[in-house]
Formats: C-alpha cells, structure tokens, sequence
C-alpha cells in the first residue's frame, strides 16, 4: 500500500510542470506550514494541494471505490484524512493563505486545459 501522503505522486508532478510551464515559480513541501503543502506560491500567498481521489475521498468514481476487505478500518482511515484536511484548510486560511485543492481526476491529460485556467484564475487572483 502506498503511504497516504506520498510526495511526488505523478498528479502532482503534473500540477508542477503545468503551474512552471504557465511561469509561476513556487516551493514544494514547506515543513512549517500545517499539512505540508504540495505546491507553495510566497510572494502570493496562495497553496495548491494535489489530492488523490481514493485517499482523500473525493466525490467523484475513484473516490467512492470501497475496499471489500476491512472495511471499518478503511473508512475510519479515510474519515480520519477528509477531517485531518479540512483542519489543515482552515488553519491556513487562517493564517492569510489561499488555498487551492486540485484533484487527481482533475490531472487527465484531456482536462489540463480547464486545469491550465483553474491554476491562472486561483494565482492571479489577488
Ligand atoms: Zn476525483
């Protein structure tokens, strides 16, 4: 099983080369910031988080996929990551930072055009 907050999963990887394609520069993994965001833009204050569907329950197709075997310890995990990422969002709006989540479905190639939109609206907004 992978780890539930793996960095350089290949979504992210893709957020990152579309936001450095379109000339935005930013940090990845700020330690000193709550929930270790993925993508971290200073001079704007804005953090985008890349999600993965089934880990972070998203409501789409992937995110409603059941494990069938241990069921209880599988829904008490990812209950524990949906609360653990809205505590994590409202810390930092809290503390004056945009925040952006962009899902892994949201990542397809056939959709990185909205996606392209979605990065240049959310940055740009001051
Ligand atoms: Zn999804």
């Amino acid at each position: 099983m992978r780890q539930v907050r793996s960095e350089n999963t290949k979504p992210e990887l893709i957020v990152r080369k579309l936001a450095h394609r379109l000339g935005y520069r930013f940090r990845l993994h700020r330690r000193d910031l709550p929930g270790k965001p993925d993508l971290v833009f200073p001079g704007r204050r804005k953090i985008i988080f890349v999600h993965g569907c089934f880990w972070h329950q998203h409501s789409c197709k992937r995110g409603a996929r059941k494990p069938s075997t241990r069921t209880e310890y599988w829904s008490a995990k990812l209950d524990k990551n949906v609360a653990r990422d809205k505590a994590v969002i409202r810390k930092l709006r809290a503390m004056g930072w945009g925040v952006m989540i962009i899902w892994e479905c949201q990542t397809n190639p056939a959709k990185i055009n909205r996606l392209a939109g979605r990065i240049t609206r959310f940055l740009d907004k001051t």
